[in-house]
């Protein structure tokens, strides 16, 4: 069967090729300079809904999430290894115009090429999509893995010798699930930095304590980018028992007891996972974090609950 991506980006290069460059609006901003503007920045986490129905109903989640002013908005690509992009750069262009707020489109390498990247890369200039967040993506048996970047930090320099994007690398402050240890990963994570990555995105986790080692670790490491914490409210038992599985991130006694306590009532859990979260939120805010990266899991429900919670304190 004819490779479907390969298609899709070979018609995006034709209506490239055919299209004006559009004026960039006004507000592009960078993801390095929303930093250097803002202590606090607040930024939302989408995916592109799997179906075509359910892609109907992005726009109200996008117009809520929008209302609540974050500084950015990003949108996942191909997550757990899939191949389907082509509503990640769709999303993103909405969120831009139609909704004025920055979006930062995620980017995975392991099963591109370079004249792929390129294609995506072209397109995204072309949609004035400035701010990339760039990743190895993660390892899927049926998806056959190319050669031209074995790393995100491969795909960094890259983007930085052939594009003008403003590059943002993913962190783990518990460790990537491959990792072979704290100080191999500091490593990685410099080689990262040292290719360009101006911003850092991490990992979600349920204590902060790890974060705030993790950071420390960084600036012993001479990385001195924003690093900023990625937090996701849990809301179904499910939910975090998959999250737990995939990303490897530690659950404290306390959390578990909650979740334990609370598992079979949906509004029970909704309302203890929602003040779990907003305590963690709260104590990173007051020990000065660059920011909040929050997954929202579509859910405007979630984010809304959560800046209501912070209305005071961002
Ligand atoms: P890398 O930085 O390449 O690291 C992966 C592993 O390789 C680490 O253990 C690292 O220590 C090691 N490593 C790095 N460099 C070297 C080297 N030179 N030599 C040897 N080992 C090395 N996935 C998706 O598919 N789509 C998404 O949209 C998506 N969004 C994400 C957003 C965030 C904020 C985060 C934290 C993760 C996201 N992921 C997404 C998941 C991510 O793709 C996976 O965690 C993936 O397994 C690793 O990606 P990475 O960019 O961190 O890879």
């Amino acid at each position: 069967m004819k490779d479907c991506r390969q298609f899709c980006l070979i018609q995006n290069e034709k209506n490239i090729k055919n299209r004006k460059r559009k004026r960039l609006p006004e507000t592009v901003m960078k993801l390095s300079e929303i930093h250097k503007k803002k202590k606090n920045v607040l930024s939302f986490e989408i995916f592109p809904p799997k179906k075509d129905e359910e892609l109907k109903n992005i726009d109200k989640t996008l117009e809520i999430l929008c209302e609540l002013n974050p500084d950015f908005i990003s949108v996942t690509f191909g997550a757990g290894g899939s191949t389907n992009n082509n509503k990640t750069i769709a999303i993103a262009k909405k969120i831009k115009e139609t909704y004025h707020v920055e979006p930062v489109v995620h980017l995975t390498c392991l099963s591109y090429d370079r004249a792929e990247i390129d294609r995506f890369s072209k397109e995204l200039a072309f949609e004035g999509i400035c701010n990339v967040l760039a990743l190895r993506g993660d390892r899927n048996p049926n998806v056959p893995e190319k050669s031209d970047f074995a790393h995100a930090s491969d795909l960094i320099s890259y983007l930085k010798q052939t594009s003008d994007f403003c590059v943002a690398g993913a962190c783990y402050p518990e460790c990537h699930p491959e990792s072979a240890g704290r100080v191999e990963e500091m490593r990685h994570l410099k080689t990262k930095t040292d290719a360009g990555a101006e911003v850092l995105l991490s990992q979600l986790f349920f204590d902060n304590n790890y974060f705030y080692r993790f950071v420390e670790d960084c600036r012993i490491a001479g990385i001195d980018v924003p690093v900023t914490p990625g937090i996701m409210p849990v809301i179904n038992a499910s939910q975090i028992k998959r999250m737990v599985t995939l990303c490897g991130a530690s659950l404290p006694q306390r959390f578990e007891k909650i979740i334990h306590k609370y598992e079979n009532s949906r509004e029970a859990l909704f309302d203890a996972g929602m003040s779990y979260a907003l305590s963690q939120i709260i104590d990173l805010l007051a020990n000065d974090v660059d920011g909040i990266h929050l997954y929202t899991m579509n859910n405007p429900a979630v984010a809304r609950k959560i800046c209501e919670g912070i209305k005071h304190i961002v």
